[in-house]
């Protein structure tokens, strides 16, 4: 009797076991997510998670939310697709929202500029809004200054991450992500993060585009300094550089701000977007000031799926929420509140470093704790958080993930860190 038991347990453990040798190996999902609710996932076998990754910082709103899913369907039943020959009600009115969100956000900043957003190029990923913004700039480059025909140069960061394919990943400054796929596309050049004086040596009149994370979201969440952006503004204006300001990760009030750059003062040529702007469809959106836009000619770019009416339709709903979410106390509560925890867990366990901002948090752990393992247990526990850099905890909950959810998923991540390390040291 306990043998059949046994087996029928085996056999049900066993359809519950993930095959996922269909999958490309370049991915290794061991979970299997079958549906979700506000902050909650589940598995197939019926597991709740506490969602920390919120699908890599898209889900702003958390799963299965309703006005989303109302333009979604609405639109579903008027027209799904249409192609870039033609161009679609939500397209359009996504492009113009971008640009008036962006220009109302830049005078918001008082900072004198003759930037001004007037255009928008619509993706269907971050990397490929990442492709465009360098394919833009090098394009207006070679336009504008024709006499100078180096004047190709891209500067990017070390620990930088700007997406996976070929031209974004060439601009990406981590090795482990490059190594397979050398060559990759030449004139470009790295400096590492927040070093002016390096910065300074590498800029010459080659150069026509510096490419930038305010803060870097998979590079282990460091923020930018204020000097750095001040040398990139002086280099700007100096060697006419354009600025691209990757906020795929940190913009969309992730970090507290529509754009994290305008907040730090960097005001970049280009802006790339992409993440939450869909509501979790697939969208990427490259925001064009006026010089780069009345240089680009038709045929420069292009994309046959790209600004969806579907995904637009979706990224309106999503604007229009996140808009009015922008600054209530919903949004400051929740950010606050796990500022707070993360403060509280770093002063507990020894080495322990907090990082990031707003709704994109993490802990910098020390060489005796192993991220992998931190996060293997935490999702046993029924926690599902995130890794960036070498061996830093990423925490990416949604933007109204209540107080009470980042306390419980806070305990939950204490004792994880807690059970990780035999000879703890807590201060
Ligand atoms: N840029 C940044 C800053 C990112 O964090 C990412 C993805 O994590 C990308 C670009 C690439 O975006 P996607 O994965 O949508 O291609």
């Amino acid at each position: 009797m306990i043998k059949k038991l046994k087996n029928i347990t085996k056999s049900l453990y066993n359809s519950l076991e993930l095959d996922n040798s269909c999958i490309s190996p370049v991915f290794s999902p061991t979970l299997n997510l079958t549906h979700g609710n506000n902050d909650f996932v589940f598995d197939r076998s019926g597991k709740k998670y506490l969602d920390f990754t919120s699908g890599i910082a898209v889900n702003a709103f958390g799963h299965r939310k309703e006005k989303i899913y109302d333009a979604i369907s609405s639109q579903t039943l008027k027209l799904i697709h249409t192609s870039n020959l033609f161009t679609t009600p939500p397209q359009l009115e996504l492009c113009k929202r971008l640009t008036s969100m962006a220009n109302k956000a830049l005078s918001k900043t008082n900072i004198i500029t003759d930037i001004q957003y007037s255009s928008v190029f619509l993706s269907n990923s971050g990397t490929e809004a990442n492709e465009a913004a360098l394919k833009f700039t090098r394009a207006t480059s070679h336009r504008l200054f024709r006499s100078m025909n180096d004047k190709v140069e891209i500067i990017s960061c070390t620990n930088s991450f700007h997406g996976r394919t070929m031209g974004a990943l060439s601009v990406t400054g981590q090795k482990k992500h490059q190594e397979a796929f050398l060559p990759l596309i030449p004139k470009v050049k790295f400096v590492p993060f927040n070093n002016s004086a390096e910065l300074k040596n590498k800029i010459n009149e080659n150069t026509a585009a510096i490419i930038v994370e305010p803060i870097q979201g998979e590079g282990g969440l460091g923020i930018i300094s204020k000097d750095f952006v001040e040398t990139i503004m002086h280099a700007s204006r100096e060697h006419k550089i354009f600025i691209i300001a990757d906020e795929i990760q940190t913009g969309l009030y992730r970090t507290g701000y529509l754009f994290n750059s305008f907040n730090v003062g960097l005001i970049p040529h280009i802006i790339t977007i992409a993440k939450s702007l869909g509501g979790g469809l697939p969208l990427g959106a490259v925001i064009t000031c006026k010089t780069i836009h009345d240089i680009l000619l038709h045929g420069d770019h292009g994309s046959t799926t790209g600004g969806n009416p579907v995904a637009c339709s979706a990224a309106l709903a999503t604007l229009t929420k996140l808009q009015s979410l922008g600054t209530t106390v919903q949004r400051i509560n929740s950010s606050a509140t796990l500022e707070l925890y993360i403060k509280a867990l770093c002063k507990k366990f020894k080495g322990c470093t907090p990082l990031g901002k707003g709704h994109l948090r993490g802990i910098s752990l020390p060489p005796d704790f192993s991220v992998d393992s931190i996060i293997t247990k935490a999702r046993k526990k029924g926690l599902l958080i995130l890794k960036t850099g070498s061996n830093n905890i990423r925490i990416a909950p949604s933007l109204v993930c209540p107080p009470l959810l980042i306390h419980k998923g806070m305990r939950i991540l204490q004792k994880t860190i807690s059970s990780s390390q035999k000879n703890i040291t807590q201060g």
